[in-house]
């Protein structure tokens, strides 16, 4: 059963009423929470009876999130006999939610499964449903592993304008369900499941996970990328407290105070442009002197009246007062000068990071931690594909994730013709 979604007098109710009750405060516009509906539902339907999971709409229950306290979204809190016994925002994964409510390691059976697939994939972005789609099409034996939602980068954007097929463009989550679903019509299967560690070399290889152990003859690497963290001390514990790495999320909750928008490039451009109408002064912190954004996004941010730009400059400390964000330390790269930005939260927006950190050590990679693969998407080990933002390429995006997505399958084949 889909979680329930409640108002405040059911709120209420349901707290008096129950023992376990674990409540998703979210909003329809909000890119994260819509990601994390396929998995907070399938919490619901594996704990009937023993844990209630409802939804709270924070457009329709303002008064209610703000006692509750909520300051992004998706949070989600667990009550036991009407209190508040913990909280987590922003989930990256479905085994971050069954740790979080620590019920589910208690009945979950972890186990290696007897069956050896013909391929594994990784991944539930474009690559790893495109893969998935060939895969089952070409009648192999396939399993695709996802920790939260289909659609990966893709489903956090509302306009995908640029790809194929769309005459007027098409949000991303919309697009993810479509490519999960034609996969789907073939036979191809997902599990909602993050990968801890895998080992390339084994035969059959092995892909082990929060609900055990998968094998197969060959791997697809398909796990995109994440948003860069600044790397400084403090991060961690304000993430969601003052640290934001998605304006569309939590621009919302600062409404009439002052924000900075850490980074340079088009996403920080529309993060500060998107935030500059809602709280009172933007500050865009960038390290160099002019914006590395396409020319489309200048004019705009410069003519905003509420934007300010702190140039040549680089987040060095997040400064906390009484456990509470204030501010942000900037250092000057040319001189070496500090200064304190006082401001009421930090959007980061820096770029993205390869998810290739479970392979080290197996894999041939860049410094930068992308694995090693050209358009035929073989890695440095035989019958191990890489498809996607995760391996070196000249451009990252849906199209070019898809096309890797059907190369990886292709070159699946071959190899499986030869064992
Ligand atoms: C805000 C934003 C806007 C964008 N707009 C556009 C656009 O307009 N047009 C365009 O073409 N491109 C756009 N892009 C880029 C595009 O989204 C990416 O290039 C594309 O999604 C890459 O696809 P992928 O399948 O390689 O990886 P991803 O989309 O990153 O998907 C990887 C998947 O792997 C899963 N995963 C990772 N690690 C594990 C693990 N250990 N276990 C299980 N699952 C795991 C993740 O949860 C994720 O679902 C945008 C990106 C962002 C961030």
């Amino acid at each position: 059963m889909a979680a329930k979604h409640i108002n405040h007098e059911e709120f209420h109710a349901i707290l008096s009423q129950h023992e376990n009750v674990l409540v998703d405060f979210w909003a329809p516009w909000c890119p994260d929470c819509v990601r994390i509906t396929e998995a907070y539902d399938q919490l619901s339907k594996e704990h009937e009876g023993r844990l209630v999971v409802v939804k709270v709409n924070i457009d329709d229950e303002k008064e209610l999130a703000q006692q509750q306290s909520v300051k992004a979204i998706p949070t989600l809190i667990l009550y036991k006999n009407g209190q508040e016994v913990d909280r987590i925002m922003e989930p990256e994964s479905k085994a971050i939610m069954d740790a979080f409510i620590g019920l589910s390691m208690q009945t979950e059976k972890k186990t290696t499964e007897n069956v050896i697939r013909d391929t594994v994939i990784i991944g539930g972005g474009p690559a790893g449903y495109t893969a998935a789609l060939y895969a089952a099409r070409a009648g192999l034996d396939v399993l695709l592993l996802e920790k939260l939602a289909a659609g990966g980068q893709m489903a956090l954007t509302n306009d995908i304008d640029n790809y194929p097929g769309f005459e007027n463009g098409i949000d991303g989550i919309s697009l993810a369900q479509k490519m999960k679903q034609q996969a789907e019509r073939f036979g191809a299967k997902t599990v909602l499941a993050e990968v801890f560690s895998v080992d390339l070399k084994a035969n059959p290889k092995e892909v082990r996970t929060n609900l055990g152990t998968f094998l197969a003859k060959t791997i697809i690497i398909a796990t995109g990328a994440n948003p860069r963290q600044l790397d400084i001390s403090g991060e961690k514990e304000l993430i969601g407290r003052g640290v934001h790495y998605c304006a569309a999320c939590d621009g919302m909750f600062y409404k009439g105070k002052t924000v900075v928008v850490v980074g340079g490039g088009n996403s920080a451009a529309e993060d500060a442009l998107l935030l500059s109408r809602i709280a009172s002064k933007v500050i865009l912190v960038h390290r160099r002197d002019v914006l590395r954004a396409t020319k489309v996004y200048h004019e705009p941010l410069m003519q905003a009246e509420n934007v300010e730009f702190c140039w040549n400059s680089a987040p060095v400390e997040l400064v906390q007062e009484n456990g509470k964000f204030s501010g942000l330390i900037v250092e000057n790269v040319a001189d070496g000068s500090q200064s304190l930005i006082s401001c009421d939260g930090v959007f980061v927006s820096i770029g993205r990071k390869p998810a290739a950190g479970l392979f080290l050590g197996q894999l041939e990679m860049t410094p930068e931690r992308y694995i090693i693969a050209g358009e035929d998407t073989k890695t440095s080990e035989a019958g191990v594909f890489a498809a996607g933002d995760v391996r070196t390429k000249a451009l990252r995006q849906v199209v070019t994730a898809v096309a890797d997505g059907a190369l990886a399958v292709a070159a699946t084949e071959e190899y499986l013709a030869t064992l």
